[in-house]
């Protein structure tokens, strides 16, 4: 089992509601985010184009922020998940200067706090809850051993990138292009 998402930067429109399904499904404090969207400007005058791109942790495979943590609060899960124990982070911030994509931030009740692809949801069944009301439905879930998953059939079919590949880190958050 290897979770991934995948994103069609093809159909996000920028809605944002992404974002606001997030910060209700996971209770993130006002002015602080799990997820959010960037607009990235492509090309040059007159030939110039717009990315949107729906960005959150990207549970890398070679994740420094597990590597750093001092406590072991930072880890692995099933799947490849990377979670935060909050009970165990002092809160120290060591992982969120390590991430190369600025997908930490550190919690005003103390520890610090990240996507976890909704792991509740999962373990229930259901989707991510970004990735259940995406109105464009651009967001794909599931697991990437599984050569019948609409991600696995995704990236066999389409060109695709993950945010800067040149750190190493094997994301498993993958754009379509
Ligand atoms: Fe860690 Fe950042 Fe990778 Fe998420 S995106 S696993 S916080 S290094
Ligand atoms: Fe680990 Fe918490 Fe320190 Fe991050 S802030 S490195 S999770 S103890």
């Amino acid at each position: 089992m290897r979770y991934a998402m995948v994103i069609d930067t093809k159909k996000c429109v920028g809605c944002s509601d992404c974002v606001v399904a997030c910060q209700n499904e996971n209770r993130v404090p006002i002015g602080y985010c799990r997820d959010w969207v960037i607009e990235h400007a492509k090309g040059t005058f007159p030939n110039v184009s717009i990315e949107l791109r729906s960005e959150r942790c990207n549970h890398c495979e070679n994740s420094p922020c597990v590597r750093c943590c001092p406590t072991g609060a930072s880890h692995y899960e099933e799947g490849g998940l990377v979670k935060v124990t909050r009970h165990e982070c002092i809160g120290c911030g060591a992982c969120v200067q390590s991430c190369p994509y600025d997908a930490r931030y550190s919690h005003p009740d103390g520890f610090v706090d990240k996507c976890t692809f909704c792991h509740h949801r999962l373990q229930e069944g259901k989707l991510p809850s970004c990735v259940s009301v995406c109105p464009t439905e651009c967001m794909y879930f599931g697991d990437l051993d599984d050569k019948e998953s609409k991600v696995y059939q995704l990236l066999q079919n389409r060109d695709w990138k993950v945010l800067a590949p040149e750190v190493g880190t094997k994301p498993h958050v993958y754009y379509l292009i």
